[in-house]
């Protein structure tokens, strides 16, 4: 047993300076006044501190991504420090454009790893690619079948490395994720990959008006990489779509109209969206290109899961954001989005998953996976099988 006390709480909504009795891997109460059973336990005193979900990421290249510069150009995969440094506690694992020398199999594989390190973890099936390639045979016999896959993703639209499917292909994908989401009791989610093209969301504007399925059931990400891209969000989003924001980004893309996470959530906010459609992921583990000033590439940089929470962070800090509503992004909003019972917010019977935040710099302190410790006074407290 674990007790914080007197810690400045967000649920992601503020409730004052309760004390957080964690149990066996759950919350099991918030409120003044709590005491450790006799001979057990563990206390801390919160005073300082901010406590706040763990963050969920949802979207990140667990097993490494790129490869679109050639063999060399393959990034790495995810290592629990990663995680930790970036108060990480739920991941969703995906594939991106290579679908021949990453596979869903390796994917869930490394999934499984990160859970046995101590992440809740999940991931999408298929990848860039329609017809979706999957581990059983079908996105619904994946749902169905497989524990960790929530969904379908990424799949890519409006991108030169998109396999270009039509109408029908597409919306057979979200039927298929549809009925495997509702069979299920999973979301069933449509993550899909939006690239710089002028068509932007157009396909599943006119997948949602000529079929039966819902808005809801796609999940547009990178919709702040181009400032087109984002005005067609911001549309989306009034319309009763959700979207997803990419935090992980290079100086480059930035010049070049991306639109940072930060200040994006802001217009967002300021247009009118409601903060319940918007959801922020890293896109972990991607690849980024670095160019010098004379546009020269320089290297490959490589995503971090540690931009999800900056960008958070500067929501906060240089946007005005209130932490509340900066925070719904990366916890309570991906949780009822993807439906990960027991994650994205701090109540009694939810899972013991807990971000410390320094009250003043809002800083990451501690991180809490499952009720063990991952990091704690600033200092991870674990790291990755293969880890030095
Ligand atoms: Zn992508």
């Amino acid at each position: 047993m674990l007790l914080i006390t007197n810690v400045e709480t967000y649920t992601p909504t503020p409730v004052g300076r309760p004390d957080i009795l964690l149990a066996g891997g759950r919350i099991e109460r918030i409120a003044a006044g709590q005491r450790l059973p006799e001979g057990g336990g563990e206390r801390v005193d919160g005073s300082g501190l901010v406590a706040v979900p763990g963050f969920i990421d949802g979207h990140v290249h667990v097993t490494g991504g790129g490869g679109e510069g050639g063999y060399a150009t393959r990034t790495p995969e995810l290592m629990l420090s990663d995680a930790i440094a970036g108060g990480i506690t739920t991941i969703v694992g995906c594939l991106g454009t290579d679908g021949v020398t990453r596979s869903p199999e390796g994917l869930l594989a490394k999934a499984r790893g990160l859970a046995d390190e101590g992440l809740s973890t999940f991931i999408y099936t298929g990848h860039y690619a329609v017809p979706v390639q999957t581990i059983t045979g079908s996105i619904e016999r994946d749902l169905l079948l497989i524990d960790k896959v929530i969904g379908v993703g990424e799949v890519a639209l409006s991108d030169h490395r998109s396999t270009q499917p039509t109408f029908d292909e597409f919306a057979r994908v979200a039927a298929e994720a549809r009925r495997g989401g509702i069979l299920s009791g999973k979301a069933g989610v449509v993550n899909v990959h939006m690239g710089d093209g002028p068509r932007g969301l157009s396909l599943l504007r006119r997948i949602v008006a000529e079929t039966e399925i819902p808005i809801t059931q796609f999940l547009p990400t990178h919709i702040n990489r181009n400032a087109t891209l984002f005005e067609d969000g911001i549309a989306w989003a009034k319309s009763g779509g959700l979207v997803d924001f990419t935090t992980s980004t290079v100086p480059a893309f930035l010049a070049e109209g991306e639109v940072k996470s930060s200040a994006g959530l802001k217009r967002m906010l300021d247009a009118g969206v409601s903060i319940a459609r918007i959801t922020f992921t890293s896109d972990g583990q991607g690849s980024l290109p670095d160019f010098d000033a004379q546009g020269r590439l320089r290297r490959l940089e490589v995503g971090r899961v540690t931009s999800l929470f900056a960008e958070v962070r500067d929501a906060v800090q240089h946007e005005g954001v209130a932490l509340e509503v900066a925070l719904q992004t990366i916890t309570s909003n991906p949780a009822r989005i993807l439906k990960l019972k027991g994650k994205g917010q701090l109540a009694a019977g939810a899972d013991a998953d807990l971000v410390l935040l320094d009250a003043t710099t809002l800083a990451i302190r501690g991180v809490i996976a499952g009720g063990t410790w991952l990091m704690r006074d600033g200092q991870a407290q674990k790291k990755g099988t293969f880890e030095a």
